[in-house]
């Protein structure tokens, strides 16, 4: 069944951040929108399920679990969505793991660099060039397109590292924080990977949303706008084909082995590359080929509850490769936010490299959970055996493209792929393949895309007035 187009109808194919925020835009402008999710619930890779274990409850953040101030489109879409009464504090320390030792950094004072025992002082000193090139840097990162770092694109982080800084700050700055980052060592990403971390992370207060940051896009959802008249939601919809019609889009999308085709003028597509490359007809060879070859991690991670939360302050701990070739951070989750893990227990989630998730994607639960346990033993054996006396609960979570981690030279490919496209098109593209993969990048690909639906000219951020 083929239903006939409507002049203001716009879908939205993927229900992640970046395709409930492109709906809440488009819809706040006054267009109808049909959101189409392939799952049976929405977020995407930021969103959050619960898990009970008696009376208790933990809220477990499939994916992203840390939001910063520095996510200036999220923070700017929050107020317009009268969410902002939504987010709530929590911890801004960072800890990173030395000779088996946890050192703490604020997220907010740079000065805490200077005094930390983490670092020497040459390497304090040489830091200062780490400064200088987030400076020069800083006009070209933008967050719904990071192709401007092009011209920065020369070399991977661990050549930057030991070029520009020195080994102590790879080994325990610029390494820990690719691995938490991207899951992976420093030489397997572009130094530009790097440089967007810094900016993204450090400088500003982290907060989160009550029920947890994954929580969002359905918070999104139910806003008055969006429930109204004009917005439909379909789950379990899985999309098999959009395509340019004259001067409007086509999306053949299936349910329960029934197939339907939807006219409408406009259609954003916010799903992940490879997917993307799937659907999307009507791309060239190059663009079709940028897409399928996006560098993704895989990632498997597990998730424990514990009924008395561990002695730790930071919101989580980097585990540098010389500490830990497999385990590259420690998520505190009960420091992230209240309501994570019910009061008075704690809730401690796994991260490792991409190589170790991905000799695991197809392993059973329990084989998971037992080696990532003796991963943590190894490193960290009183936060292993606090968690081994005091386990309620452990869950798994795999994703097999978790995030983007192009390497050097993936910065100029992007923007090869990003000047190929037409802006004009009424199918337009959103994703946090476009940047780095964050929340906020994604969210402001997203709207990104409804502001060329809309006909609207870029936000200032995108027209280069301001960095992140
Ligand atoms: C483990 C992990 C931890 C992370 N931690 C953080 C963090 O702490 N902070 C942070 O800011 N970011 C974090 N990120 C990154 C962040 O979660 C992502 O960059 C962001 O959520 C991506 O949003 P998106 O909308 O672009 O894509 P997605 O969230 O992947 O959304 C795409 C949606 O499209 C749907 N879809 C796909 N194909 C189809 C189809 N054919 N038809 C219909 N629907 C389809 C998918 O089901 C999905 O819902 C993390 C990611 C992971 C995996």
């Amino acid at each position: 069944m083929v239903e006939e187009p409507r002049a203001d109808h716009v879908i939205v194919v993927g229900a992640g951040i970046a395709g409930t925020a492109a709906a809440f835009r488009l819809r706040r402008a006054g267009r109808r929108v049909t959101l189409l999710e392939r799952e049976d619930h929405v977020g995407g890779r930021m969103s959050a399920r619960e898990v009970r274990v008696g009376d208790a409850l933990y809220r477990v953040d499939r994916g992203a679990s840390w939001l910063s101030h520095n996510y200036t489109s999220m923070i700017e879409l929050l107020g317009d969505a009268g969410l902002t009464g939504r987010m709530l504090p929590c911890s801004d320390e960072l800890g990173v793991l030395r000779d088996g030792r946890v050192h703490r950094l604020s997220l907010v004072r740079s000065s805490g660099l200077l005094r930390t025992g983490l670092l020497g002082w040459r390497a304090k000193l040489r830091a200062v060039n780490l400064l200088r090139d987030l400076a020069a840097a800083r006009r070209r990162l933008r967050w719904e397109d990071m192709s401007g770092a092009a011209e920065l694109d020369r070399e991977n982080a661990r050549e930057y590292a030991l070029r520009r800084l020195d080994r102590e700050l790879l080994d325990y700055l610029v390494e820990p924080l690719c691995g938490s980052q991207f899951l992976t060592p420093a030489e397997e990403v572009a130094a530009v990977g790097a440089l967007c971390i810094m900016w993204g992370t450090f400088g500003a207060a982290s907060f989160t949303f009550d029920g947890g940051t994954g929580r969002l896009p359905e918070y999104l959802l139910d806003t008055p706008v969006m429930c109204s008249p004009g917005t439909r939601v379909e789950l379990r919809a899985q999309v098999t084909e959009v395509r340019r019609e004259g001067d409007g889009a086509v999306v053949v999308w299936e349910r329960d082995g029934e197939v339907r085709t939807e006219r409408a003028r406009a259609c954003v597509v916010a799903v992940p590359a490879r997917a993307a490359a799937r659907i999307v007809t009507g791309l060239d060879q190059d663009q079709r080929s940028h897409l399928a070859g996006v560098r993704w991690t895989s990632d498997v991670h597990v998730t424990f509850g514990v009924s008395r939360p561990p002695v730790e302050t930071a919101l989580g701990v980097a585990v540098p490769c010389r500490e830990h070739p497999d385990l590259c951070i420690v998520l505190y989750e009960h420091n992230l936010g209240p309501g994570r893990a019910p009061a008075g227990r704690g809730l401690v989630t796994l991260i490792f490299r991409h190589h170790w998730s991905a000799t695991r994607t197809t392993a059973d639960d329990d084989t998971v959970i037992a080696d990532a346990r003796a991963a943590l033993g190894e490193v960290m054996p009183d936060l292993a055996a606090h968690i081994e006396s005091h386990r309620e609960m452990a869950v798994v979570q795999r994703w097999e493209d978790a995030v983007i981690a192009r390497p050097a030279g993936g910065y100029r490919d992007l923007a090869a792929f990003t000047a190929s496209l037409d802006g004009n098109s009424p199918v337009q593209l959103a994703g946090d393949y476009f940047s780095y993969s964050t929340t906020n990048a994604a969210l402001a690909t997203g709207e990104q895309a409804a502001r060329r639906i809309l006909g609207l000219p870029p936000t200032a951020a995108a027209a280069g007035d301001a960095g992140l």
